[in-house]
């Protein structure tokens, strides 16, 4: 069993590194600030050939795995949580068009994907569909060769800057559940913005409530199968990007209360010669390696074909978890420093905090791994 990244996976995060180290990190706190959308560094990532990274070769991607995509994500997060997720939604919702698309689908959409030249979101969530997604109301209807769309999507990540959500709505009675719900290519410019909240992080990228009034689109905008939409979506993977976010933020807290308590004297002498502080760095680095290790392994078992969904709860739970308990620790550790924004931890804190809800509650992860443990034991 290797412990350890290939040639290729190491070079893929020493690049990712870099440009996160030289382009993203320096800009991230004002960015934040200014509730700015980081536009150049997505659209620098796309030249780069990220945007694409699991994406077919033949459609502009680069073929790579969600090993790599963890690693990516990982690097990306621990700069700016945001530019992570910009990417990773624009990715996933391309998957879904990669595994279930008709090939005119693929030909239209994926190459300007891959590039983040064309950007897709996820309308998925709606007010009453938080976590029970069945309970969606948003409605589809066939009419002659188009669909007709009513309802609303609520906190669709990206949206002002996406041209198209894939949005998910029940085209079948309940009574059919899970085998009612269809996936459509809906053009932003077919929403209508009803609330942009505040909010205490991610404050880069908005998730607004958008509403959908009689909207018609052509009956080539279906993806996948009539009524399996919410079936298919649980073979697409690409989730593994929300612990790799929790694993870049709980590395960067990490890093930078090493940094800042190495340095900082108090009482004539270092802050990190205090027993106290150091147990509390070795326990966020073993909170930091564990969250990794667990969102490896779960990438590396979907990579293989294998059954995640244990492995990927676990991830989820755990990673995300430590980079709240991390951002906290090291926020501690700043001081009043830590407080401010002069310093990126109160911005890790805040963008941290998304990720126990995002992706689905802890909770519901939670009961995925019990379910998977008390399976093993029938
Ligand atoms: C900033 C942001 C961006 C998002 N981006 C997207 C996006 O791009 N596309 C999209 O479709 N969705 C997106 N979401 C939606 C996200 O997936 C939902 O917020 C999440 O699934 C939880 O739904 P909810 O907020 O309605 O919470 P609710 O379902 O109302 O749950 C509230 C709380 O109740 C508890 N709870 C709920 N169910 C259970 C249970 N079974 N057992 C125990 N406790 C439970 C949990 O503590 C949970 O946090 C985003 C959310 C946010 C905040």
């Amino acid at each position: 069993m290797p412990f350890h990244l290939t040639e290729d996976q190491r070079a893929l995060r020493e690049d990712v590194r870099e440009f996160a180290e030289s382009e993203i990190r320096p800009r991230a706190i004002e960015l934040d600030r200014n509730e700015e959308y980081p536009a150049e560094i997505l659209a620098e990532l796309g030249d780069r050939g990220w945007t694409g990274l699991t994406l077919p070769e033949e459609y502009g991607g680069r073929g790579e795995g969600l090993v790599e995509l963890a690693v990516l994500t990982e690097e990306l997060a621990a700069a700016m949580m945001t530019v992570a997720g910009a990417l990773a939604l624009n990715l996933g919702v391309a998957t879904v068009i990669e595994r279930f698309g008709t090939d005119a689908q693929k030909d239209e959409y994926l190459p300007e994907m891959a590039t983040f030249d064309r950007v897709g979101a996820l309308g998925l969530s709606e007010a009453n569909a938080g976590s029970d997604k069945l309970a969606m109301e948003t409605t589809a209807e066939r009419d002659g060769d188009e669909w007709v769309l009513d309802g609303h999507k609520q906190w669709v990540t990206n949206f002002s800057h996406a041209d198209f959500v894939l949005t998910y709505a029940k085209t079948g009675p309940d009574a059919d559940a899970p085998h009612n719900v269809s996936a459509f290519l809906v053009p932003t410019d077919e929403f209508e913005v009803e609330e942009v909240w505040e909010t205490l992080g991610a404050r880069t990228v908005k998730s607004p409530r958008v509403v959908l009034s009689d909207v018609r689109v052509p009956a080539e905008n279906l993806v996948g199968e009539e009524g399996e939409a919410y079936v298919q979506r649980g073979e697409i993977h690409t989730g593994v990007n929300v612990p790799a976010r929790g694993v870049g933020i709980a590395r960067a807290a990490l890093e930078d209360a090493a940094a800042y308590t190495a340095d900082r004297e108090q009482f004539g002498q270092s802050v990190g010669d205090f027993q106290g502080v150091r147990w509390t760095v070795a326990e966020m680095a073993q909170r930091a390696d564990a969250a990794r290790l667990l969102t490896l392994r779960a990438a590396d078992r979907a990579d293989r074909g294998e059954d995640p969904t244990r492995e990927m709860a676990m991830a989820k739970v755990r990673a995300t978890e430590a980079a709240v308990e991390n951002a906290n620790d090291a926020m501690q550790l700043h001081g009043g420093k830590g407080y401010t924004t002069d310093h990126h931890v109160e911005r890790y804190l805040r963008d941290a905090r998304l990720l126990t809800v995002a992706g689905g509650p802890n909770e519901l992860h939670r009961n995925s791994l019990a379910d998977a443990v008390y399976a093993e034991t029938e």
